[in-house]
């Protein structure tokens, strides 16, 4: 499989070269050159597959020949290592529980599925690549537990000190070995600033070899395709006609399952459920894209003003708002029916929902209300214990905190503290 960079379909690449490289010289992102799609048999007869089989199945021409059978047999394992179990939460209402992976965020999936990739492609080398990432709190939890241990990369994660929960923070400092952690005195936007600038910075490159592992790299978007097919899978016996709703912020997470459906998955509905940050769903409305500044919201990772993988939903149909708005329905919610969401669903459902997965609720309920023969399927992205200290003062003290969060805390911090200023990380990275 090749790729094209969005911003120019002529130069193509390899994948290994799309994931080496994360987004393309001219800016654009990737996107594969052509939409494989899945055998019929395959598609009616999933039940009969185990879930790495699935995995396998459906990445393999993405990948191409570029890593053998068993190398990604063993990636994908690595990948699905932990339970997609889903959970009925009301009558035609189901929650995807993407949340049981180490991090406790369905970012685990992509990172885990990027660190195998990585990993591969730099076997033979004897320069260490290294993995620049800023993180306002999920994502570099997930890569840090990724790339832990992966032979030949190292991990530099740049936080903002004093933003970044309890749980956040040791996630990301805890772990040592491969793993650095910079602390940086400053905002999120500082931290991705210092990273913009090293990706810049001839002189840093010529002393060593620089990766991304951002949410727009196809290592990271495409493996997310595999639990929309475990869902079916699931559910296909039972309810064979699925709307999936998506708690969206970058739309890297729901882009991947409008490609698993582009492969030939049979789902009815797709609908991005998002925060204030509403670009989507105006753009949905009035045809214009016109981000504004991104507001702070309980759904924090979802704070996203501009989403850069709206580009490759919108090159999934064309470019054709009509084709999309068939398949596609895009809905806002604010905090407070989300705090309120979260209040009800415990106590009329006794499902504990995390501020995402409220939102991901949220959409599918208003939905489902224009089509009630559907039945829904919610992404719970995340654990709920991760945005313990925002959630509703009413069921804070009934949210489960899981051992291994237990023993996180009561782990170690190390972390390098730094001025928000790219001279000082500089040095300390040529050091
Ligand atoms: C990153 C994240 C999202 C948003 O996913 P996108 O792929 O960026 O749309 C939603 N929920 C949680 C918990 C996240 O960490």
């Amino acid at each position: 499989m090749q790729y094209f960079s969005l911003q120019n379909q002529q130069q193509q690449v390899s994948f290994e070269t799309a994931v080496v490289q994360g987004i393309a010289p001219d800016k654009g992102l990737y996107f594969p050159e052509q939409i494989p799609t899945l055998d019929k048999d395959f598609i009616a007869n999933l039940h009969d597959y185990t879930d790495h089989e699935i995995g396998y199945k459906v990445i393999r021409p993405f990948v191409g020949d570029e890593i053998p059978e068993e190398a990604l047999l063993k990636i994908v394992k690595d990948t699905l290592h932990f339970p997609f179990p889903i959970q009925k939460v009301t009558g035609h209402t189901y929650a995807l529980e993407l949340f049981h992976g180490p991090t406790l965020a369905f970012k685990d999936v992509g990172a885990r599925f990027m660190a195998g990739c990585l990993g591969y492609f730099r076997r033979n080398s004897t320069k260490p690549v290294t993995v620049l990432v800023a993180t306002s709190g999920d994502t570099g939890g997930a890569v840090a537990s990724g790339f832990f241990n992966v032979p030949g990369v190292e991990v530099v994660i740049l936080y903002p000190s004093k933003k970044v929960s309890t749980l956040q923070e040791k996630q990301l400092t805890t772990l040592g070995g491969n793993i650095r952690a910079l602390e940086i005195e400053g905002t999120f936007d500082d931290c991705q600033a210092i990273v913009k600038a090293a990706f810049l910075d001839q002189e840093l490159q010529e002393h060593r070899q620089l990766t991304s592992a951002n949410s727009i790299n196809v290592a990271r978007w495409l493996p997310q395709m595999f639990y929309y097919f475990l869902a079916y899978k699931q559910m296909k016996a039972a309810h064979p006609r699925l709307v999936f709703s998506v708690p969206s912020g970058n739309f890297g997470n729901i882009c991947a399952g409008l490609m698993a459906a582009a492969m030939g998955l049979p789902v009815s509905h797709f609908v991005a459920a998002t925060n204030i940050n509403d670009t989507v769903p105006r753009f949905m409305g009035s045809g214009k894209y016109e981000p504004g500044k991104a507001l702070p919201t309980l759904s924090n990772a979802m704070d996203v003003a501009d989403p850069s993988n709206f580009v490759r939903v919108l090159q999934l149909f064309g470019n054709s708002l009509p084709a999309l708005k068939e398949k596609f329905t895009a809905l806002s919610f604010n905090d407070k029916d989300t705090a309120r969401t979260m209040e009800r669903v415990w106590k009329e459902n006794h499902y504990m929902l995390d501020p995402h997965g409220a939102v991901g609720f949220m959409g599918l309920q208003q939905y489902l209300e224009t089509a009630p023969e559907l039945t829904g399927v919610f992404l719970e992205t995340a654990h709920p214990v991760k945005f313990e200290d925002t959630a509703p003062k009413s069921i804070r003290d009934e949210i489960y905190t899981p051992p291994r969060v237990m023993s996180l805390y009561n782990k170690e911090k190390t972390a390098t503290l730094l001025p928000a200023d790219y001279t000082a990380f500089k040095n300390w990275l040529m050091r």
